[in-house]
């Protein structure tokens, strides 16, 4: 239908609870070009999450259509879909996730061959996202080495190393101070000005509207103006 990163149509997700039906999005339609970095604003409860999960396929709108890359992502199955979630998206969470036991370098390590990158690039793309994050030097270290900031940007480290198309962020500096917050913003940016790759950045924070091109926002569900 269309290359842009991202295109909607008329997307809803319906959640079923005791008290009734929680319309968590509505009618949601967005387009995103390749190569832009933009928030998603909206305070707790506004529907962000939902909206990242959708676009990632980690969750199924309840109506309506994504596109991604041109790909209508309700047509993968499930075994495609995963794939393609690896070799094409990064993740960014507000909850890390990364393994413990494992250093910065077998974190990445694991995405990497998660996302398929053959055996021969792998060191050097790992290598190359830990120094993007300027994290080179810690390569050997475990989280629990490291300052939050610092398991943040490995975490953006992780998510850049399959050079992804397109990445959703969900709340990834919410735990972070001010100036750490600029720091893995621009380390975001910079990536989308060098590689084209597009950013979806959730948060509820104004400093994420400085390093964006554009801000959608969302109210109960619904894109606001
Ligand atoms: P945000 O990320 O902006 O805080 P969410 O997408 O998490 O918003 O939530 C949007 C709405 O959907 C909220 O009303 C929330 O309570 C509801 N919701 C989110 N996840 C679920 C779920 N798994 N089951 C039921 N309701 C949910
Ligand atoms: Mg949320």
């Amino acid at each position: 239908m269309t290359d842009k990163a991202i295109a909607t149509q008329d997307v809803g997700r319906v959640y079923a609870s005791d008290s009734g039906d929680i319309h968590a999005l509505r009618g949601i339609n967005i387009e995103v070009g390749r190569g832009q970095f933009v928030a998603l604003r909206g305070r707790s409860g506004s529907g962000k999450t939902t909206l990242l999960n959708c676009l990632g396929g980690l969750d199924n709108p309840t109506t309506g259509r994504i596109w991604i890359q041109g790909i209508d992502i309700s047509t993968m199955d499930e075994a495609a879909r995963t794939a393609w979630r690896r070799e094409r998206i990064g993740f960014v969470f507000q909850q890390m996730g990364l393994l413990s036991s494992f250093s910065a370098y077998e974190n990445l390590d694991v995405m990497a061959r998660l996302g398929g990158l053959p055996r021969g690039d792998r060191r050097k793309r790992i290598l190359d996202s830990l120094e993007r994050v300027d994290l080179l030097d810690y390569y050997d270290h475990r989280p629990y080495e490291m300052s939050g900031g610092q398991q943040q940007r490995i975490a953006i480290a992780r998510a850049l190393v399959t050079s992804p198309d397109l990445i959703l962020a969900d709340e990834p500096t919410s735990e972070l101070d001010s100036e750490t917050t600029h720091q893995v913003l621009a380390v975001l940016q910079d990536f989308v000005r060098k590689k084209g790759t597009s950013i979806l950045l959730s948060s509820h924070d104004p400093i994420a509207d400085e390093y964006a091109d554009r801000i959608i926002t969302l109210r109960d569900g619904q894109i606001s103006d």
